[in-house]
């Protein structure tokens, strides 16, 4: 088996403030930055124009999501520092399906990721913080958005409704075919830029599958059984 050279092995304690178990910590993460946007968007004068940014935010985040996921999760870097990092996050994900410790961003992602990707917004907008914080929330929202998908869709089975097409999705990239359908919410950008596999509809999530979620009640079952044999 290869030997995993990730921030999982080698500074555990790191991947706690650097990853989550659960969608609940990049909410209360993000509250803060809520508290300032809404106070900057109850003074805004056009309201137009602030609904406006905000879908402009949702459509944002949802390229955002598929190219981090396309072009830095899945890049095996030459450099060794490079892959060390990046890999912790999603190709480690890959490989161990039912580690919850990377499923979720933690505190010390999430900040540095808001100012990278609300510069180029603030750059735009001439630093209009009234418009700034219209597409801060939408952001904030679709990302909060991300995060409970991801982690829901790792959690347990879905049998109808939205949930059930995007576990099908997501989980025919992890299982079928990892060079396509990099959407985690919806398949928008991989059909535009040609990643978009329809296989996903007929994909079942079988037993074999559901066994590497992380229902609670698996967990306790695992946990139970590992006294018992102690
Ligand atoms: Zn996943
Ligand atoms: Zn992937």
């Amino acid at each position: 088996m290869m030997k995993e050279n990730t921030i999982v092995q080698t500074h555990p304690w790191l991947i706690k403030i650097l990853g989550s178990k659960n969608p609940g910590h990049a909410f209360v993460a993000t509250i803060p930055l809520y508290v300032v946007f809404i106070s900057y968007v109850v003074k805004i004068e056009s309201y137009l124009l602030a609904i406006g940014l905000f879908f402009l935010a949702l459509l944002y985040w949802s390229f955002i999501e598929y190219a981090i996921h396309r072009w830095l999760y899945h890049t095996r870097f030459k450099n060794n520092k490079l892959r060390w990092f990046f890999e912790t996050f999603h190709l480690y994900h890959h490989r161990n399906i039912d580690d919850r410790r990377v499923l979720n961003a933690g505190p010390l992602m999430i900040y540095p990721m808001v100012i990278i990707l609300m510069m180029p917004i603030y750059i735009i907008l001439r630093g209009n913080l009234f418009l700034v914080s219209a597409f801060g929330i939408g952001l904030a929202l679709s990302y909060n958005f991300y995060e409970c998908v991801h982690f829901l869709i790792h959690y347990k089975k879905f049998e109808f409704g939205y949930f059930s097409y995007i576990q099908k999705y997501h989980l025919h990239h992890h299982y079928k075919n990892w060079n396509k359908n990099f959407g985690n919410t919806s398949h928008l950008w991989d059909v535009i830029l040609g990643t978009y596999d329809k296989k996903y509809k007929v994909f079942n999530v079988t037993e074999e599958y559901e066994r590497e979620m992380i229902t609670e009640k698996r967990q306790k079952k695992e946990q139970t059984s590992l006294l018992l044999t102690n």
